[in-house]
């Protein structure tokens, strides 16, 4: 495998510490009025917390491409299968986070593929503060919802 260019910690101007240094994306699954998040691993960054499936963006992609890349590493889900909709960009200024909303098709199956993923769950929308965050997940959720409204209402 060739190394990933975009690995790699940023000390960001608004006080954390985040990781990639082209910045990094995640992908949100919708079905059914749920979106599919993942509880992560105590041992990672961060762990121990609900996210999205997601990490460094690599120079040559987009941010699409790396949240798929990312959500297909992650979770073993087939790309075709995932219809992207619209992103969300929280923008720190030297770093960047982009959250690609997307449809899941019915066939999407996905998997705790890897062992930074200890569980995954199909959650109702208004459920979703009901579990333990990833801070940056938490942080931009009020925002992402309401897009997630309006494109499934
Ligand atoms: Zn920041």
């Amino acid at each position: 495998m060739s190394a990933r260019d975009g690995d790699g910690w940023v000390e960001c101007t608004c006080g954390g510490k985040h990781w990639g240094r082209y910045g990094a994306a995640g992908l949100l699954l919708v079905r059914d009025q749920k979106i599919l998040l993942q509880h992560r691993a105590p041992w990672v960054h961060n762990g121990d917390t609900w996210g999205v499936p997601g990490g460094a963006r690599d120079s040559h992609e987009s941010v699409r491409e790396a949240a798929l890349r990312e959500a297909i590493e992650e979770l073993g889900i087939e790309g075709d299968l995932v219809e992207p909709l619209e992103d969300f960009f929280d923008d720190h200024g030297v770093w960047s986070y982009t959250t690609v909303i997307a449809r899941a098709k019915a066939e999407l199956v996905a998997h705790e593929q890897n062992d930074e993923s200890l569980q995954i769950e199909w959650i109702a929308f208004n459920d979703v503060t009901s579990k333990n965050l990833h801070p940056s997940f938490a942080h931009t959720w009020p925002q992402v919802k309401t897009i997630v409204e309006r494109l499934f209402s």
